[in-house]
């Protein structure tokens, strides 16, 4: 059975699904891999190194599908795939790229939609994604900042440490707290889910939010935020108004699954914020939580806040993201492997398997997509 692993094309997309370390244990399986050439390159990984973890290098995508029952990408194909194949990724799909997946024969996997259980863990791209993504976020912010994380005592007098304020402490948010704390940075955060609070504590950072009858019960039973009311998200923007307008810098990680990320710093909010301060918004690929963010770009306020809107930030550090994100596939295509048949067997009625497939045998069969 032949494996095939791509070159990214969307605009940005600096990460690969497979790296040579993923390669050999695909191949240790029985699998032949083809790699497209130039696949790793923006991770890093010259295409000898897959070449020497016992890939065949296929001069085009075509090539590299020629015969293939599995594909592994980050993001959705645009190369026509052979019906029939097993193509497994973060593909971001909505009701309408499930249709067509049906309709080609193509036997979808969405990896983002993986459900948040304990046995999923080690094949959770978007934990491992996000994780990477947090850190980016302050390493960025702290080059935008033009004074510095910590408190720096010198001869010629003190520079302040730098007030970090994270917005949204899920797993990207944990790892910013952690990675701002490591450059010394005064921290707090915020998050509405109840668990959150002593997770933020338990970093060392400070809390900073409002909490209400609501906010108790903020939490779904996957684990994520739920939206919440009008009314609470304007209590929320009161606490945190006074609060933002004293920071360096503020890096947001806010979301809601499946809807627009909610806008937590307002206009008002960035007018009130000091020159050379800072804000990142990772939720920048979700519509942004802050009202100046143009997603894509990093601008500069009239009052001169720089606000980074940059997208994909995992790919922002891409051979990291790359080593991860081929673990995770690795990680789920084993687990659902028929040592026998050298084949992979995705039983239909398992948690993970439902909660990431799209279609099979020309219907879409996901529960968000299925007729
Ligand atoms: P996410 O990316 O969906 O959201 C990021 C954070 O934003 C969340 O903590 C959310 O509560 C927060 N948020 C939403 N609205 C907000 C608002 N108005 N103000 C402030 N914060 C707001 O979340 P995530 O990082 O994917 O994590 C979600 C949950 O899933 C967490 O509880 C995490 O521990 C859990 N999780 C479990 C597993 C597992 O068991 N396999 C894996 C990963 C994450």
């Amino acid at each position: 059975m032949r494996l095939a692993v791509l070159k990214e094309r969307r605009a940005g997309e600096s990460r690969v699904a497979a790296t040579p370390e993923t390669v050999k244990k695909l191949k240790a399986m029985g699998l032949g891999v083809a790699v497209e050439a130039g696949a790793g390159l923006a991770s890093g990984i010259p295409d000898a190194e897959y070449a020497a973890a016992g890939a065949e290098m296929a001069a085009d995508a075509a090539s590299a599908l020629q015969g293939a029952e599995i594909v592994f990408a980050v993001r959705a194909p645009e190369a026509p795939l052979p019906k029939g194949v097993l193509l497994i990724g973060t593909l971001g799909a909505d009701a309408a790229a499930a249709s067509a997946y049906a309709a080609a024969g193509v036997e979808a996997c969405s990896m983002e939609l993986l459900p948040r259980i304990t046995r999923a863990q080690s094949m959770d791209v978007l934990s491992s994604q996000a994780n990477l993504a947090g850190y980016r976020a302050v390493i960025e912010a702290a080059e935008a900042f033009d004074r510095g994380f910590p408190m720096l005592m010198t001869a010629a007098g003190t520079i302040p440490a730098a007030n970090a304020f994270i917005m949204g402490a899920g797993v990207a948010g944990l790892q910013a707290i952690a990675t701002a704390r490591r450059l010394g940075g005064r921290v707090s955060a915020t998050d509405v889910r109840p668990a959150a609070k002593e997770e933020i504590k338990s970093l060392g950072a400070s809390f900073v939010g409002y909490e209400d009858e609501e906010s108790k019960a903020a939490q779904t039973a996957g684990g994520y935020a739920k939206q919440l009311s009008a009314e609470f998200y304007a209590k929320q923007a009161e606490v945190v108004a006074a609060h933002i307008a004293k920071q360096d810098v503020v890096i947001c990680t806010a979301l809601v699954q499946g809807r627009k990320a909610p806008t937590l710093v307002t206009a008002e909010m960035v007018a009130s914020m000091k020159p050379g301060s800072v804000i990142v918004d990772i939720a920048a690929d979700a519509g942004g939580n802050c009202a100046a963010t143009v997603p894509g770009e990093m601008i500069v306020t009239p009052n001169g806040v720089k606000v980074l809107g940059f997208t994909n930030w995992p790919g922002r550090i891409p051979a990291a993201a790359s080593a991860l994100y081929a673990r995770n596939l690795l990680t789920f295509l084993t687990t659902f492997w028929d040592k026998e048949a050298k084949a992979p067997k995705l039983p239909p009625e398992d948690d993970i398997v439902a909660g990431v497939t799209l279609t099979r045998g020309g219907a879409v069969v996901h529960k968000n997509f299925a007729a």
